[in-house]
């Protein structure tokens, strides 16, 4: 099926919604989210209710079907890899890539996508520290939190940090730890719950239960 640009950041507008709040999605929430007019959203979904992608009833709202809701999980799976090949490969910064990765998510060469996977290595989350859906649209969304409940040989992705002294961000800066820095645990000392990290693929490192109970991650 060829769809538009347009007709695709729709169903990626109605997927986020329905993280949020499957069962009441309105053409409002939908013009909030692409940032239009409900009468234009109206106009789309019965676009996308043609082609069998959307289901819309004026008054109830709109659902995704299993062919929306596969393309747009394809989407942000797209998307979130180009992520983190621009970061990983091409060295841009984790605050320019969103925006070139919403054009880059629409090429639709086949195998494109699981090459570029594989080429990253089967990473699981992009640099913000979102999920990368798998090849089969499974998105492990596993709930934050700190980096000292995390135990030996568990790996995680930091997605926060919740101390923002300029100290303790310097600090993280020296021993090179992001948002989106990609973590394993590599051993707890019970006396002091300190612990050994990994980070990346690199450098190992040992963090004192304060500084890991202030670094919020993601399992994955
Ligand atoms: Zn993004």
């Amino acid at each position: 099926m060829v769809l538009s640009t347009t007709e695709e950041n729709y169903l990626k507008a109605i997927f986020k919604l329905s993280l949020k709040s499957p069962e009441n999605i309105s053409t409002n929430n939908i013009a909030a989210e692409t940032q239009t007019t409900a009468a234009s959203v109206s106009d789309m979904m019965k676009r996308l209710a043609e082609k069998q992608l959307v289901a819309y009833e004026k008054y109830k709202g709109v659902q995704l079907t299993d062919i929306g809701k596969n393309i747009a999980i394809e989407l942000i799976r797209s998307h979130r890899l180009w992520e983190v090949f621009l970061v990983d490969k091409l060295g841009y910064k984790w605050d320019e890539v969103h925006i070139i990765a919403e054009e880059l998510e629409h090429i639709k060469t086949p195998d494109l996508i699981s090459r570029l996977e594989s080429f990253l290595g089967f990473p699981t989350n992009d640099p913000h520290g979102d999920p990368i859906p798998d090849a089969d649209g499974n998105i492990n969304n596993h709930e934050p939190i700190s980096l000292n409940e995390l135990k030996a040989l568990e790996k995680g992705v930091i997605v926060l940090v919740k101390e923002q002294s300029t100290e303790f961000l310097q600090y993280l800066d020296r021993i090179k730890l992001n948002i989106g820095s990609r973590i394993e645990v590599l051993e707890v000392n019970s006396y002091d719950n300190s612990r050994l990290v990994r980070i990346a693929a690199a450098d190992t490192v040992f963090l004192s239960d304060k500084v890991s109970d202030n670094l919020i991650v993601k399992r994955v």
